[in-house]
This record gives C-alpha cells, sequence and structure tokens, in this order.
C-alpha cells in the first residue's frame, strides 16, 4: 500500500489548523481510501498556540506527527525539516492556511501514477485578493530572474505539490543553507507538470511576508541560482575602461590641436559621482556573494528541533 506524507509548515497558525485538519481528513476519507497517510506538522518557533493545537491533534490521530523549532528558522527549513523526517513512498507540501487546496491531490496524485511525471506543482494563474504592487514586482521577478538563470522558474508557481520518493532524495542531497526551493526543484530536475488554479484567500490569521521579506527572498534566489550579476558588473566595468580609452585618446588630440585651456570641473565631477557610484554597486553585488558564501561556509544547522510526538512516548 502506498504512502503520502503530508508535511506542513507552521508559523503561528493557531487559527487556521484545526480547520487544514478538517480538510485534508475530508480529502482522505473521500479520496484515499486504500493508501496510508502521515502528516508532519512543523511547528516553526511558533508564538501562538499551535504547537498545543499540533498536540491535540496528535492525541486523537496517531497519523500526526510534528517537529518543534526551537525558534521560528523561516519556511524554507521548515520544509526541508518535514522532507527529512517524511518516510511516505509521495510527499506533499502544504501551507496550513488552506490556500494550497488539499482537494487538489487526489488528481495530483493521480497524475503521478497513471502519467509517469515525477512531480506534480501548482501555480496559481490569478493573483486576486492580493495588492497589486506586490503582484506587480512578483512578475518583474519572474522575468528578471529567468533572464539571468539556468534554472527555470514558473511564474505563480506555489510550493504545494506532490513528489515520488527518488525526487525526495534528490532534495535531500541538497544541504546548502541559503535555500530557495523553487529553484532546487528545478535544479534536481525530474519531469513535473503543472496544475493551475485560482488564487484562494487564507482562511484565517494573517500572511507572515511583508514586503521587506520578500524582497530579500527575491535576492536570494537571484543570488542562489545565478552568478550573471557579477558578469554583469564585470561588463560594465570593461565597458567604462573602453569609454574612458576613447576620451583620454580625444583629449590628448585635442590638447595637441588647440592647446590646452583649463575647463570642464562641473563635468569632472559628474562623472567622478557616476563612477563611483557604478564601484560601489558592484562591491554590493560581490559582497552579496561574497556574504552568501560565508554564511554557507560557516555550516551552520539549517533548523534546530526542541521536540518531536517522539518525546512524547
Ligand atoms: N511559514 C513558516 N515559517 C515562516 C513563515 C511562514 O512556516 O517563517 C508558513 C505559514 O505558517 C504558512 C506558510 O508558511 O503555512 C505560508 O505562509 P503565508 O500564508 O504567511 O504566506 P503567503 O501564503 O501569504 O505567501
Ligand atoms: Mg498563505
Amino acid at each position: 500500500m502506498d504512502k503520502i506524507s503530508v508535511i506542513v509548515s507552521c508559523y503561528n497558525e493557531e487559527k487556521s489548523l484545526p480547520l487544514f485538519y478538517e480538510e485534508i481528513e475530508k480529502v482522505r476519507k473521500e479520496d484515499f481510501n486504500d493508501i496510508n497517510f502521515e502528516y508532519i506538522f512543523v511547528d516553526d518557533g511558533s508564538k501562538d498556540k499551535t504547537l498545543e493545537e499540533i498536540k491535540k491533534l496528535q492525541q486523537d490521530d496517531e497519523k500526526v506527527r510534528y517537529i518543534s523549532f526551537s525558534r521560528n528558522f523561516g519556511k524554507e527549513a521548515a520544509m526541508f525539516a518535514g522532507i527529512e523526517a517524511s518516510t511516505g513512498d509521495y510527499v506533499t507540501l502544504m501551507d496550513a492556511d488552506l490556500q494550497d487546496p488539499p482537494k487538489l491531490l487526489k488528481k495530483m496524485y493521480d497524475t503521478i501514477k497513471n502519467e509517469g511525471y515525477d512531480c506534480v506543482g501548482t501555480r496559481r494563474v490569478t493573483r486576486k485578493g492580493e495588492p497589486p504592487i506586490r503582484s506587480f514586482f512578483a512578475r518583474m521577478f519572474y522575468k528578471i530572474i529567468n533572464k539571468m538563470s539556468d534554472v527555470e522558474m514558473v511564474d505563480g508557481a506555489r510550493d504545494y505539490r506532490l513528489m515520488t520518493r527518488q525526487m525526495i532524495e534528490a532534495i535531500k542531497s541538497l544541504k546548502e543553507y541559503n535555500r530557495y526551493s523553487k529553484g532546487l526543484w528545478s535544479f534536481v530536475g525530474f519531469k513535473t507538470k503543472w496544475i493551475e488554479y485560482e488564487n484562494i484567500e487564507r482562511v484565517a490569521g494573517e500572511t507572515k511576508w511583508s514586503f521587506w521579506k520578500l524582497f530579500k527572498y527575491a535576492l536570494e534566489g537571484i543570488t542562489a541560482f545565478s552568478t550573471t550579476p557579477l558578469i554583469m558588473s564585470s561588463v560594465l566595468g570593461l565597458l567604462f575602461c573602453l569609454i574612458a580609452f576613447i576620451i583620454i585618446l580625444i583629449i590628448i588630440i585635442r590638447t595637441l590641436v588647440y592647446g590646452d585651456p583649463t575647463s570642464g570641473w562641473p563635468s569632472m565631477v559628474c562623472i567622478i559621482f557616476f563612477v563611483s557610484g557604478i564601484q560601489l554597486f558592484s562591491l554590493g553585488i560581490i559582497g552579496q556573494y561574497l556574504s552568501k558564501t560565508y554564511l554557507e561556509v560557516k555550516n551552520r544547522p539549517i533548523y534546530i528541533v526542541k521536540e518531536t510526538e517522539k518525546d512524547l512516548k
């Protein structure tokens, strides 16, 4: 009998958790009566009663497992912890806020089983209910990153996906500290089918992603999956050398022909400002990569576990 592991990362989700559990159980009973399930709730250092809610679920249902972090490590770390702990033949990742409809699971499972895919991903075709500014920047981000990176990032792709054990093992072998899952999934390859659906708003609680957090996450994606910015700064440097060389030639010739009346102070200041701006910008880019390398070299654990369901026994 097949087993599906459902990994749910939770950060301050006390209100949505019971609703989520009810919904996923309904789907399991209706669509999956001959398949084993395991639910892995990853409590990402929640400050509310999320852990208590999970423990309540665990008492009545032995399919429920959990991992509780010592502090908030972020969704990427939570998903990775769930992946490492999962034992199912198929693994799915879901949000606790029901924005990833459990109802789609049957269709995803059938696609893998009958059509020979290794992975079924979901993508939102609308961004209904999201601030327009946020949608605009999200679209821009996908345009830019797909130009810069060899790894394809699908616009609107969610973290909600069902994967085979083989693909999960491949993901587990990527132990980098700066995790950008959207890229990691493309990086490992395998055949992926995309299922589209309309955006659904969260059932309870509120989003944990501020604009600034998303911006940093976008930078993470770019530095983790592309070195194009580094090439760009080299090209800029070369271009400026070329321009300088041409200007030097012009000035030498002009001086030889017309003599040397000293002028051009304002243009000089502009040029100095412009060029030093470009220099700082390039230094910043290099700094980004250096800081990522620094964090990677330190080799710190991706997450720290405080307790799991095994501690209850
Ligand atoms: N989440 C998490 N750790 C965090 C932030 C979020 O585990 O630091 C979880 C959160 O509980 C939810 C999922 O990630 O299950 C998606 O978060 P959210 O709904 O806030 O993001 P949005 O859907 O608005 O992009
Ligand atoms: Mg959400």
